[in-house]
């Protein structure tokens, strides 16, 4: 019988350690290795030349370093990507790379699928199959700066990245696929790995985890870690949040953010940046600006406004420019900073909500929305 081979993606430095010294090695060793995956993009075990003979053997042996595999690559003409990746039993996720002038953030998902169900997110029609391992969160930033190799921003020729201090991806945003605090011990691993100096390096300012809610978790996170934390809030009442975002009815608002101000408590220059997805005669209008000033009056907040994307079979549309301008125009009134997010790679179906790899569905969701549309089509 063989034994399966431990993924040596799915440990973070000090899990590494302990890996090497149960096979009675020194635990520099780790640092070693992380060095090779990490900064030199070597997951040959032969190639590591400053490993012994007998040790590569071993590891050969024993582990394996194992990336998702890329189904397809998809440049937009904004100069974004999308990458299509193949995990097992059919399942599939997307992760995406949004260039800017000062940095270029990687949208890296947490779960194939997700439970949540928000009424305006198409990965929601998807239902929900598992959590990803760390190796296959890791994974996604390894593959994307890979590919792009350094700062260019653009697909490199060798599809190694050569030099660790130009990085291409200098900012990490858990934002895909999934709720990244119900996958929370993988997530977080990865997320040591993106900051381990020699992982990605990357400071807790360039990692934001985005959470629809799930309160207790915000602060199991405090506990653990200090990236920052973007909250989907969409809704400035309790009433209109239960419709779009259902994990509200558990965890209403304003338990939200009581937790939300505990993972600031202690620093008192941080925020939390909230994100509202515009939806016309919904809760777009000048009572809902206001109501959200005053629900946000006592967190330190930022707003990011996002532009519904629409997805087929998606029931609602993006609230009009006019209508976007005067709910930022009455938040920045109000003294609290508030940007309309550019929807980026919308032409490969990559912008926020859109993403929809396929997902083996656990939750017979999609046998739902199949239902619906067939109905549809009759009447
Ligand atoms: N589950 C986490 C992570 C997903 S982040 C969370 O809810 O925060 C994806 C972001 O895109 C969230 O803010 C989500 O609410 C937003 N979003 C989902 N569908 C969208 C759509 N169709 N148009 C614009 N934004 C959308």
């Amino acid at each position: 019988m063989t034994a399966t081979k431990i993924n040596l993606l799915n440990l973070n430095r000090q899990e590494l350690e302990g890996f090497f010294a149960d096979i009675g090695e020194k635990s520099f060793r780790a640092t070693q290795l992380l060095k090779w995956i990490y900064h030199e993009g070597v997951d040959d075990f032969d190639l590591m030349t400053n490993l012994s003979k007998g040790l590569r053997a071993r590891l050969g042996e024993l582990a394996e370093i194992r990336l998702p595999e890329i189904e397809s690559a998809h440049p937009s003409k904004d100069g974004s990507v999308k990458w299509v990746l193949r995990l097992d039993n059919g399942n599939h996720i997307e992760t995406v790379f949004i260039p800017e002038s000062d940095r270029g953030t990687l949208c890296v998902s947490s779960q194939v699928g997700c439970t949540l169900n928000c009424s305006f997110c198409s990965t929601a029609r998807q239902g929900f199959n598992r959590n990803l391992t760390t190796a296959e969160i890791i994974g996604q930033v390894i593959i994307a700066s890979r590919a792009l190799g350094p700062q260019n921003n653009r697909l490199s020729d060798t599809g190694v990245q050569e030099n660790h201090s130009r990085r291409s991806v200098t900012n990490v945003v858990l934002m895909g696929m999934g709720e990244p605090l119900l996958n929370f011990d993988n997530v977080v691993r990865s997320m040591d790995l993106m900051q381990d100096d020699f992982g990605f390096g990357l400071s807790k300012r360039r990692i934001t985890l985005s959470t629809a809610g799930v309160v207790p978790a915000i602060d199991r996170l405090r506990a653990v870690s200090d990236v920052s934390l973007a909250v989907s809030l969409h809704a400035p009442t309790d009433q209109l949040r239960d419709q779009l975002v259902p994990i509200n009815s558990k965890y209403p608002i304003e338990e939200l953010l009581a937790a939300c101000r505990r993972y600031v408590a202690d620093s008192p220059r941080r925020r939390i940046t909230f994100e509202y997805v515009m939806l016309k005669g919904v809760n777009d209008s000048k009572q809902h600006a206001v109501d959200l000033v005053n629900t946000l009056s006592n967190v330190p907040s930022k707003v990011n406004l996002i532009p519904f994307n629409p997805f087929e079979g998606s029931e609602y549309l993006c609230s009009s420019k006019t209508a976007i301008d005067r709910f930022r125009n009455i938040l920045t009134d109000a003294g609290i900073v508030t940007i309309t997010r550019k929807t980026r790679g919308d032409d490969i179906a990559a912008a926020c909500g859109q993403l929809a790899g396929k997902v083996q569905d656990r939750t017979r969701r999609q046998e739902k929305f199949k239902t619906i549309n067939i109905q549809e089509v009759i009447q």
